[in-house]
């Protein structure tokens, strides 16, 4: 039994339409799979088609932008309803600031001599509803400024570089409650990838577990074999799922392929049965 509940489709930063992602996971053998779009669930209804008549069980989801303090917090959140006012609020805001900060960034990379237009960028994200950096970063391929989205990243995207502009995210803790009123349950993302491990320690996980999380995504390739173990005992401590996902973004994250992290059975088990 194959479980990846961790994957991005054309509608926000990935490469794969909703239907060529569903046929890559039947051809990667895998019995169930999340679509885990960024703060967008507008490729549930293609790859439900998709899926529809074959074995593969589609979960649908969302990776959710929020924030506790300083730091950017992603949440993965199923089964729930995109339309319940609340949660439709937030992603109108995240998605709002996705897009209201592009002509900064734009400015900031032609401060350091680099000739790109809203143009270009809209070139390489027709099919996003999501936008994000990953699409300023294609256009940077695509001009020749860069090889890859991890050198744009490097260069140009990341935090303090010339092209970086803050954006929106929704409360952590509020959005942990719109998610379960919403008819879904969330699970944290690669909570400490990227330099997040201060922020996101074992007192916060018992508060998030009180406010309604169901779980933590330990099998993620940002996280080290200690780290695993370190988090697995958290959850275990806390009663809270241990979820796994490849994170996969077409071929806009390289080494991340369809099911090369997952998630074991009996975890899915527990988290369909925290299902409000
Ligand atoms: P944004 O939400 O628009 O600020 O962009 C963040 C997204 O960019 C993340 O969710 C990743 O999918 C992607 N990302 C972040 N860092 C990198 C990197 N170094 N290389 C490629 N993609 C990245
Ligand atoms: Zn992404
Ligand atoms: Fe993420
Ligand atoms: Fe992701």
């Amino acid at each position: 039994m194959l479980i990846d509940l961790h994957t991005h489709s054309y509608c926000s930063d990935g490469t794969d339409s909703p239907a060529e992602l569903i046929r890559r996971a039947q051809a990667a053998s895998l019995d169930v799979l999340a679509l885990t779009d960024h703060d967008t669930s507008d490729g549930w209804h293609e790859a439900g088609q998709a899926a529809t008549g074959t074995d593969l069980r589609l979960i649908p989801g969302m990776e959710l932008s929020c924030r506790h303090g300083r730091a950017g917090v992603h949440l993965l959140a199923y089964l729930l309803d995109p339309g319940y006012p609340p949660l439709a609020a937030e992603l109108d805001a995240i998605r709002d600031s996705r897009a209201n900060r592009l002509p900064a960034m734009l400015a900031g990379l032609r401060d350091v001599g680099i000739d790109i237009t809203v143009a270009d960028v809209a070139r390489v994200s027709t099919a996003a509803s999501s936008m994000g950096r990953p699409h300023i970063a294609d256009a940077l391929v695509g001009l020749g400024v860069v090889r890859d989205r991890d050198e744009a990243f490097d260069r140009y995207l990341g935090w303090g570089r010339p092209g970086w502009v803050p954006r929106y995210g929704a409360d952590l803790t509020e959005m942990i409650g719109h998610v379960r009123q919403a008819g879904g349950v969330s699970v944290i993302a690669h909570p400490w990838g990227r330099g997040s491990q201060r922020t996101l320690t074992a007192d916060v996980f018992a508060d998030l577990a009180v406010a309604g999380l169901t779980g933590i995504e330990v099998n993620h390739l940002d996280h080290d074999a200690t780290q695993r173990e370190q988090l697995r005992s958290i959850a275990s401590d806390i009663g809270l799922v241990v979820t796994g996902g490849s994170d996969y973004h077409g071929t806009g994250k390289i080494d991340h392929p369809l099911a090369c992290e997952t998630t074991d059975p009996e975890q899915l088990e527990r988290l369909l049965a925290a299902v409000p």
